[in-house]
Formats: C-alpha cells, sequence, structure tokens
C-alpha cells in the first residue's frame, strides 16, 4: 500500500478537507500514476453533496485525471514508465458483457466501478483524482497524445467525452443545426466538437455575460434562454440540441426548438426529476435520449481527434485548498470554462 495525500468530503454537504488515504501494491495489470493534475466536474458537486443518495463517505472526488506513469505491474505492457497518461470516469467493468465487449463499458449489465464513490471487486471503496497518486488497471487507463498541454487535457476524460459520444453516436455531421444548452464545462466541449464536425452551432445560455465568449469558442450564434423572445424565434430550427444544464429546467420549451425527427440529448444530471409533454415530442417525431460519459475505445479516438483538431479544454488552475470556492462559483454559473487542480498543490 502506499500513502497519498489527498482531499475529501468527509460527510456528505461538508467542506472538503484534507484525508490521507492508502492506495493498493500494483496488480499484475496495473499502473501506478502521480497525478499532475484533475479537472473539477459538476458532478463532483452532486456527489460530494450526495444529491443522488448512496454516497459512500469519505469521498475523494476527481474523474478527469492526468499525469504520469511511474511504475508498472508485471504483466502491464500498454504503458511505459513516464508515459502521460489519464483516467476518466471508470476504472474497471465486468469485461464480459454485450457492453463491456462492444467497448461500451460505461453501461457495463453490472455496472462500470465509477473512478470515485463506488466499491472495487475487493469491496474496497474506490478513490478519485483530488489526490497524487492513483492506481488503475491498464485496460482502463488512456494515453495522452503529445501535443495537448497536460492541464487542458484532465477536463476532456469526461466533459470531453461526455459530449464527443453522443455526437458520434447520433451522427452530427456539416450542416447539422445543434444548440448547446448550458455553457459551462461540457457545453463548452460541446461547442468545440460541433463546430470542428461542421455544425452551424447556437449556443442557449442564461448567462448573457456568455455571448463573447461564446462565439470565441467558434459558436455562430447566441442566445439568452431569459429572453422569452429566443423561444418564439428559434422555434423548430435545430436537428440537436445537447442539454447540459446541472440544475432543473423545463425540457418541454427547449423541445419545442427542435425540427421534425430531432434529437434532444440529455447529459446533465439534475437532483430533481422534470415532467416532459407527450405533445412536445409526438407533434414533430422528436426525439429525448440520453447519454454517459464514453468507453475506452472512443474516449481514446476523442484524445486523438483533439490532437489533431488542436482542441482543449479552457481551463482555470487552481491549488487544491480552492476547490470549495470553485464549487460554490461552479453553481453559480462562474467558470471559464473548467477549475482544474493542480496537483502540486497538494505534496507541498
Ligand atoms: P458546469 O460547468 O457547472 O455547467 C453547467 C451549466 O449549466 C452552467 O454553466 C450554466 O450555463 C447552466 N446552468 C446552471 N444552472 C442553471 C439553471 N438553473 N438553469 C439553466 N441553466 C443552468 O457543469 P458541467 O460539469 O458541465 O456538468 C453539467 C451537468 O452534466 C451536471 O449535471 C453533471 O453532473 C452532468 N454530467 C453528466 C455526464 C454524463 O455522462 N451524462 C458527464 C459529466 C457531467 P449557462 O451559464 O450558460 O446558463
Ligand atoms: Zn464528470
Ligand atoms: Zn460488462
Amino acid at each position: 500500500m502506499s500513502t497519498t495525500a489527498a482531499y475529501a468530503a468527509h460527510a456528505a454537504k461538508a467542506p472538503l478537507a484534507p484525508l490521507t488515504i492508502q492506495r493498493r501494491d500494483p496488480r499484475a495489470h496495473d499502473v501506478v500514476i502521480d497525478i499532475a493534475y484533475c479537472g473539477v466536474c459538476h458532478s463532483d458537486i452532486h456527489q460530494a453533496r450526495d444529491e443522488w443518495g448512496g454516497g459512500i463517505f469519505p469521498m475523494v472526488p476527481g474523474h478527469e485525471i492526468v499525469g504520469h506513469v511511474i511504475a508498472l505491474g508485471s504483466a502491464a505492457t500498454k504503458f511505459k514508465i513516464g508515459d502521460a497518461v489519464g483516467v476518466g470516469c471508470f476504472v474497471d467493468s465486468c469485461r464480459q458483457c454485450a457492453q463491456c465487449h462492444a467497448g461500451e463499458e460505461q453501461y457495463c449489465d453490472t455496472g462500470m466501478t465509477a473512478t470515485y464513490n463506488a466499491r472495487d471487486a475487493d469491496g474496497a471503496p474506490t478513490y478519485g483524482g483530488y489526490s497524487t497518486r492513483i492506481v488503475v488497471d491498464e485496460n482502463y487507463v488512456l494515453s495522452i497524445p503529445a501535443g495537448i498541454a497536460l492541464d487542458r487535457a484532465a477536463p476532456l476524460l469526461c466533459a470531453g467525452i461526455t459530449t464527443y459520444s453522443p455526437m458520434r453516436h447520433y451522427g452530427v455531421k456539416a450542416g447539422d443545426c445543434v444548440a448547446v444548452v448550458g455553457l459551462g464545462g461540457l457545453g463548452h466541449m460541446a461547442v468545440k466538437f460541433g463546430v470542428a464536425l461542421g455544425a452551424k452551432v447556437t449556443v442557449l445560455s442564461t448567462s448573457e455575460s456568455k455571448r463573447g465568449d461564446a462565439l470565441a469558442l467558434g459558436a455562430h450564434a447566441f442566445a439568452a434562454t431569459g429572453d422569452a423572445q429566443t423561444f418564439k424565434r428559434l422555434a423548430g430550427s435545430f436537428d440537436f440540441i445537447i442539454d447540459s444544464v446541472s440544475a432543473p429546467h423545463d425540457y418541454n420549451a427547449y423541445l419545442s426548438l427542435l425540427k421534425v425527427d430531432g434529437c434532444m440529448i440529455l447529459l446533465g444530471v439534475p437532483e430533481t426529476p422534470s415532467p416532459v409533454a407527450a405533445g412536445a415530442l409526438i407533434m414533430r417525431r422528436r426525439k429525448l435520449v440520453g447519454s454517459l460519459i464514453g468507453g475506452i475505445a472512443q474516449t481514446q479516438d476523442m484524445l486523438d481527434f483533439c490532437a489533431e483538431h488542436a482542441i482543449a479544454a479552457d481551463i482555470e488552475v487552481i491549488r487544491m485548498d480552492q476547490i470549495n470556492d470553485a464549487y460554490e462559483r461552479m453553481l453559480r454559473g462562474d467558470v471559464r470554462y473548467r477549475f482544474v487542480i493542480d496537483t502540486a498543490s497538494l505534496r507541498a
């Protein structure tokens, strides 16, 4: 076991504070990773505050992990010491079900093993990337391509793959009209991917102050959702809506913006359900779907796509002890567009 510095929510809704954890000794196929940076996802807040229920405390959040390989298990062959690597939202799965065989481990029949707030095959709690070191089976580790700065790569491991995966699965293509709802960590990556795929991207945001940023990110248009005219003006105009809003909101209002056969993709996980009117779907044969992160193979494909298209997250690097303030800022929509923890601040 190796003693590792970390930050944890010691109980639901408690501010995060230091915690010392133990990482396992590497098993045959394990990779030991010295964590350089970890992105801060809104899912970290939902879970640290136990908004989804069933939280395991103390909880060390963090599933946008990048760092370097510092040791390998005896049979690990995929990486070598010094490689830049990443770990996303899960660290294991059953490896036997149809989804695991199809490379969609996030939909594993028996449930993927989440990077934190889960239990591994031995029943031990998993601890995430708000820490200096992690030990992960090589089959669940990603290679970070040269050319993407490591701190800007971290958010790709969740915000990146979560937006890239449904765009690929549902076939967003050149010329499609795509609305991105909520310009946060996920939303800003959705804009970048949509633009790279040749779509005509409109940002729909509660924050008028993000108009300039949205256009600078490459969006073709911006509309404030606080303005009732927005919903009249844009009715029936999108092929896809990518909804990354973290708080409860009226899905029906956004569904009205889809064309015939248009598809609204839910990514955000508000803590309470919202009713959907059948008519909002029936009248134009619209689709309302959801999507969960992405599999290991597609995550590597996404990272390679980012390297090829010079895509990375727009970030604000923070020290570990700034995390509680960062959470409050995210809840106010005040993040441009991902906080990334520099774990050097945990070693000091
Ligand atoms: P984030 O950076 O905090 O961004 C969320 C954005 O939602 C905000 O920036 C804000 O954008 C908008 N928003 C917030 N409150 C709102 C409200 N009351 N009404 C309307 N819009 C509001 O969060 P994130 O890290 O991108 O995560 C977004 C959601 O996706 C979270 O629920 C998270 O748990 C979930 N998630 C899901 C997956 C998955 O696999 N499906 C993966 C990762 C995260 P504007 O200021 O532009 O309005
Ligand atoms: Zn996440
Ligand atoms: Zn499985």
